[in-house]
């Protein structure tokens, strides 16, 4: 049994969080005089031994240039980057290796998909739909897109809990939606949106949807068959993995009928300087050297979420969401931003009317890692009428004990005069 089976086989299935935390060096550290208590999961998750292990053999055994190489450093390096691109068709349930592409992250995904399917098939008076939820990545990209092409973006507006308002979403569908681009979950307020329905919603007008993963994959089961969403983007930074790596999942049919992203090495079949023509997908999309230490090292973070599974780890956030929401609620001047009934393990808030960054700072002098700010969702905070709020987001590392470090302190914070 490996040790992190019998992590989760301890008390009958439950995490048992010290084995867990065990992985993780980084966790095991003092912050200004106090253990580090680290909530900023949703910005980025850490990474576990296995991962960091692997970039270093990487760099210290096999590295080397990928798909070109006669020798046999260029063949393993080779061998280890498509099995993570196995490894991911499993993790999403693609149907193919073929519709896996590697990008720098969710970011860099959504662009491609603006720019490339965009440029083909989104026409004047067209309409791309995305909510008032969405991260900046999932924004500009398709302001961009509708300033180039005369198209028109709409916004799906929310309820005072944090939640898609799902009418207005059916009535904002028409014959000119050639695109729907929302999130799965919220990364500012920890919404977990029922895309499966709204992806059904979007065919029946004919349009695509590009389905935001970076927040739900490390925590929902994420399957692009069952949802059928048309492309899926998400970062394995945020998937205990290492920062620099995205991917895309698309439909076959779609990617075969887009033109490429950049030129370059990789995404050609031959070269001439009358004519060039494109290799096959998903090295299509794939041109230059990609980051092939940390696609490698993602194989292990992939094998990670794995071994525990989703539904452990969610049980376990689930818990730690709980206890914080009911704790938090009884501190005086407490306001919860995003109270959906479903949610990922978010807790977004104010506290009287102390200046969320002052928050963080006084939060940090404790030990505590939480983000402040608008979390790159402005148009949300302008919804709530705030400029931002503070942030604790969890991951299958944190414990109790240190949600309740969190909620002392808070009450603390939340005694000082302004
Ligand atoms: N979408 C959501 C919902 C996010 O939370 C983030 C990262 N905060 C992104 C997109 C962008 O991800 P990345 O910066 O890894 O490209």
């Amino acid at each position: 049994m490996s040790d992190l089976e019998a992590a989760i086989k301890t008390n009958s299935g439950i995490i048992a969080e010290e084995k867990i935390r065990a992985l993780f060096p980084i966790l095991h550290q003092e912050v200004n005089g106090k253990p580090l208590a680290y909530f900023d999961n949703a910005a980025t998750t850490q990474k576990p031994i296995q991962v960091i292990e692997a970039l270093k053999n990487y760099y210290g055994v096999d590295n080397s240039n990928i798909h070109r190489g006669a020798h046999t450093l260029a063949s393993r390096a080779t061998d280890y980057f498509e099995q993570t691109r196995e490894l991911v068709k499993t993790f999403i349930n693609a149907p193919s290796v073929e519709e896996v592409i590697f990008t720098k992250g969710t970011t860099e995904s959504i662009n491609l998909v603006a720019s490339t399917f965009g440029r083909k098939f989104i026409n004047a008076g067209d309409e791309i739909i995305i909510s008032t939820l969405e991260h900046h990545s999932n924004i500009v990209p398709w302001q961009m897109l509708c300033e180039e092409k005369g198209a028109i973006l709409k916004i799906i507006p929310i309820h005072d809990n944090g939640e898609l308002d799902l009418e207005a979403y059916k009535n904002l569908l028409s014959d000119k939606t050639k695109m729907v681009a929302v999130v799965h979950a919220s990364n500012a307020l920890g919404t977990i949106n029922p895309v499966k329905e709204m992806i059904t919603q979007a065919h029946s007008v004919g349009a695509k949807f590009l389905l935001d993963g970076a927040q739900s994959t490390a925590h929902l089961e994420v399957d692009v068959q069952d949802l059928n969403c048309d492309f899926l983007a998400f970062s394995a930074h945020k998937v205990y993995g290492p920062t620099g790596v995205g991917v895309l999942y698309g439909k076959r049919e779609v990617l075969e009928a887009m033109p490429p992203y950049q030129g370059g090495g990789e995404m050609i079949k031959e070269v001439s300087f009358s004519k060039t023509t494109y290799n096959d997908i998903p090295y299509k999309f794939e041109a230059g050297t990609p980051n092939i230490g940390d696609v490698i090292a993602f194989a292990e973070a992939i094998k990670f979420i794995n071994q525990l599974g989703k539904a452990a780890i969610r049980a376990h956030e689930n818990r730690l969401l709980a206890h914080a929401t009911e704790s938090c609620s009884k501190i005086n001047g407490f306001i919860p931003i995003g109270t959906a009934k479903d949610k990922v393990s978010v807790l977004s808030f104010g506290i009287n009317n102390i200046h969320p960054f002052d928050v963080g700072m006084m939060l940090d002098a404790s030990g505590i890692a939480v983000r402040t700010g608008h979390h790159c969702t402005q148009p949300l905070m302008e919804r709530f009428n705030i400029e931002g709020t503070v942030r604790a987001s969890f991951a299958v590392y944190n414990t109790m004990e240190e949600i309740d470090r969190l909620v002392e302190s808070l009450t603390k914070i939340s005694k000082r005069k302004n």
